[in-house]
């Protein structure tokens, strides 16, 4: 019996864990069913596949930033959904393409081609099990050009019976960032004030601020606007910085907080109309 565990004596922490334990959250997590359980929910169920990416952040920041940030967003997004369509929360896929990345170290990248197979071989997969509505739910950007590649090849291509919805999350929640103010900072940028403020409300044990370059204000070469428009690369651009696009001296948890209360609700609002306008 459930009902019957004691509680008493635990520390604070450990009565956290066991209360998430025995919530109902355990029934929006894919990998907390039998193979039975999903094979009864497929054709009913929204999946949400959150797209992380391990790379360098700068010297301040862990390298698991793009995973740590989009499993919090999709943890909460989904489990607020929960409550009005069924949904279920695949496991984090922890590599994207971030060939980019690679001179600064700290990183692990699937290249292009690889990536692109990956993702469709997990839908393709899925859809075979009897799923028909998909999310994948972006938090790196490298990894937009081959998710959205995928998402056309399926449906022209594949032509597999299934919905899919490709969006980074930053993008999901446009508008609710466009209201809050960030100064001169890049947003989403890379290793700078949005992301460091989102890792010192989500996981402050792994910032290392005393790391911080000083160089405050400083533009860097990568938050530099392209013309407008245009997606401009060359060989190199990612070095002529140290890994980042803008200054974090102004990042706080109070401001990373606000983010991911915001973007949750957003998020979660686009998780319940996609369900809803898919087959
Ligand atoms: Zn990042």
């Amino acid at each position: 019996m459930v009902d019957s565990i004691p509680h008493k004596g635990l520390k604070f922490d450990e009565n956290w864990r066991h209360s998430a334990m025995l919530s109902p959250s355990h029934s929006w997590r894919f990998d907390s069913h039998t193979r039975d359980q999903l094979n009864t929910m497929a054709s009913s169920s929204t999946l949400v596949l959150p797209l992380g990416s391990t790379e360098q952040h700068g010297h301040h920041l862990p390298v698991s930033v793009d995973a740590t940030v989009v499993t919090h967003l999709a943890e909460a997004a989904v489990a607020q959904a929960s409550s009005q369509i069924p949904v279920l929360l695949l496991p984090t896929l922890r590599f994207g393409f971030a060939q980019h990345h690679l001179p600064f170290g700290g990183t692990v990248s699937l290249r292009s081609e690889t990536y692109v197979n990956v993702l469709t071989d997990i839908v393709v997969g899925l859809a075979s099990q009897g799923f028909r509505r998909l999310i994948f739910l972006n938090g790196h950007g490298g990894n937009e050009s081959p998710m959205h590649l995928v998402v056309d090849s399926i449906a022209s291509q594949n032509k597999i019976d299934i919905h899919i919805a490709a969006a980074s999350y930053w993008k999901i929640a446009q508008d609710s960032l466009l209201t809050l103010d960030f100064g001169d900072a890049t947003v989403p940028g890379h290793a700078g004030h949005f992301e460091t403020s989102l890792m010192m409300a989500i996981a402050p044990e792994l910032v290392e601020l005393k790391n911080r370059p000083d160089d405050q204000g400083k533009k860097q070469p990568l938050g530099l606007a392209d013309i407008p428009l245009a997606h401009i690369r060359r060989p190199g651009l990612w070095e002529t910085s140290d890994g980042r696009t803008d200054d974090s001296h102004l990042a706080s948890a109070q401001t990373g907080a606000k983010l991911i209360s915001d973007m949750t609700g957003v998020i979660s609002k686009f998780i319940v109309q996609f369900h809803h306008s898919a087959l």
